[in-house]
């Protein structure tokens, strides 16, 4: 087993995760604070604009990949999860015969059913910046962020809010690592699939990211009871 802090330079990374900690504590306890008694109403959100910024959520453990793709799936089930996905991927071999790893995409957006609505959870293989298993095509595995929407939409399109979570995720991806408009792909331009079905609205998608990749970002809102989405918004 590995020694665990014993140089100067894991001793003091020790002493930022326990900065980190307390920090979050804090921000915790500051938000809290902020939370008006009566903040139910619709002017809620604006009311918290001020307050302090939160953690980036999506922000992973490990220094980021040279992503140059985003490759839009479909799950073509009716319903599933993270978990899910990831008990039937670890069922899959790779091409030396080994099992994969897990879940083979980077994030996934539920549909109410399994996930909730527009829920967008990132996996292991984002938080520890591995190579994908979703695309088909090396390339595309080693630099392009798999992005799975639960449903089928050979049969129907994607609800609302996933297209409203997607919109966000791949404005906040793109402006991360400078992937254009044009790079994000469904994966029926990589291989030949079906994927991700032909409901799937691929340019609108491009083009709510070319309109707002140049945005500057945005103030940050804070919701206490909802998913950490709402803090990238920025
Ligand atoms: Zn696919």
């Amino acid at each position: 087993m590995r020694p665990l802090f014993t140089t100067p330079e894991s001793r003091s990374r020790f002493r930022q995760l326990c900065g980190a900690f307390a920090g979050m504590v804090l921000l915790g306890a500051e938000v809290m604070a902020a939370e008006p008694a009566q903040s139910k109403g619709p002017g809620a959100a604006d009311s918290r604009r001020s307050a302090p910024a939160v953690r980036d959520p999506w922000a992973p453990a490990e220094r980021p990949r040279d992503w140059q793709y985003l490759v839009l799936h479909h799950s073509a089930t009716k319903d599933g999860s993270v978990e899910s996905i990831h008990q039937a991927h670890l069922m899959n071999r790779d091409q030396f015969g080994q099992p994969w790893l897990g879940i083979g995409y980077h994030f996934v957006i539920g549909n109410g059913s399994g996930m909730d609505d527009g829920e967008v959870e990132p996996t292991f293989r984002w938080r520890g910046q591995l190579q994908g298993a979703h695309a088909g095509s090396v390339d595309h595995n080693e630099r392009g962020i798999g992005i799975c929407l639960i449903g089928n939409f050979q049969e129907a399109p994607p609800s609302a809010r996933q297209l409203e979570s997607l919109a966000r995720l791949t404005t906040y991806l793109a402006r991360k690592h400078a992937i254009d408009s044009e790079s994000i792909v469904g994966h029926g331009s990589v291989r030949a699939t079906e994927c991700p079905g032909r409901n799937f609205p691929l340019q609108q998608v491009r083009k709510r990211l070319a309109l707002h990749q140049n945005d500057l970002p945005t103030a940050v809102s804070v919701r206490l009871s909802s998913t950490p989405f709402d803090a990238i918004d920025r």
